[in-house]
């Protein structure tokens, strides 16, 4: 991994650099750079956990292939039960679960963290990379978060893995003697919660059919809010429908 020399001043300085780790492909491989570039006392691995909605195991996941103690954070509520107060999904355009579940978490953790060092300037790592979608394409992988800084502290978003293909994430994880979280050996092709709300139909379908108990969870809330996950136009489409999984006859595999 070659290091930006932005990246390599900010070391000198002694910044803290967070890896939000999902427990995801990217994140893994993220880490594992890091690893090699970063001096172990200035790294930090914080998960954002998002409790029942997200797959079981994970957190054991990223606990067997990180040497730093990771830093659980949760925000004060619930997926579903923030759904069901608002009586909508997030969507796309408006994903409230990424800014209050996981984000918001996240950098209050980094703020208490950097305090409690002494130290003035956090680099937020995310696993975001350019091959994902035309949107994160876009994004500049390293920028002053000028929402999070102020006159005592600077705060960097930096995406340490934006070039990097799928093929060479999985090879990056090869490489270090590790192995992806089993959902992806088993057909998912992203991990995050297990009904993401922009995940794909084929990771929507695994999800179910691996956790039937939650997927009853979402087509009821779905039911008894009237409002649906996902939209075709203007036109509802129920979870069941969507996937083509009955929440009644769905059994685990
Ligand atoms: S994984 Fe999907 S549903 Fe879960 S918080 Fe992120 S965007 Fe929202």
């Amino acid at each position: 991994m070659i290091l930006p020399e932005a990246i390599k001043e900010l070391i000198q300085k002694g910044a803290i650099f967070y890896v939000s780790h999902s427990g995801g492909k990217d994140s893994q491989a993220m880490y594992s750079n890091l690893c090699k570039v970063i001096p172990p006392e200035q790294l930090v691995v914080i998960h954002a956990s998002l409790g029942e909605v997200e797959w079981p195991g994970v957190i054991d996941h990223i606990k067997r292939y990180v040497i730093h103690p990771p830093h659980i954070v949760s925000a004060g509520k619930s997926f579903l039960g923030m759904v069901e107060k608002r009586g909508m999904w997030p969507s796309a355009a408006y994903r409230q679960c990424t800014s209050d579940l996981k984000r918001g978490p996240i950098f209050k953790c980094i703020r208490a963290d950097l305090k409690a060092r002494g130290a003035t300037i956090a680099v937020n790592c995310m696993g975001i990379r350019a091959e994902e979608s035309n949107a994160r394409a876009k994004k500049n992988p390293f920028s002053l978060n000028k929402m999070q800084s102020c006159k005592t502290r600077d705060v960097w978003d930096w995406l340490p893995i934006f070039d990097l293909s799928t093929e060479q994430v999985f090879q990056t994880i090869q490489d270090a003697g590790e192995e992806p979280f089993w959902a992806y050996a088993d057909g998912n092709e992203r991990l995050s919660c297990v009904f993401c709300i922009m995940g794909s139909k084929n990771d929507l379908c695994h999800g179910a059919r691996q956790n039937p108990e939650l997927y009853r969870k979402y087509v009821e809330l779905e039911k008894k809010i009237g409002h649906t996950i996902f939209m075709k136009g203007k036109t509802s489409i129920p979870l069941e429908e969507y996937t083509g999984i009955s929440a009644d006859t769905n059994l685990r595999r």
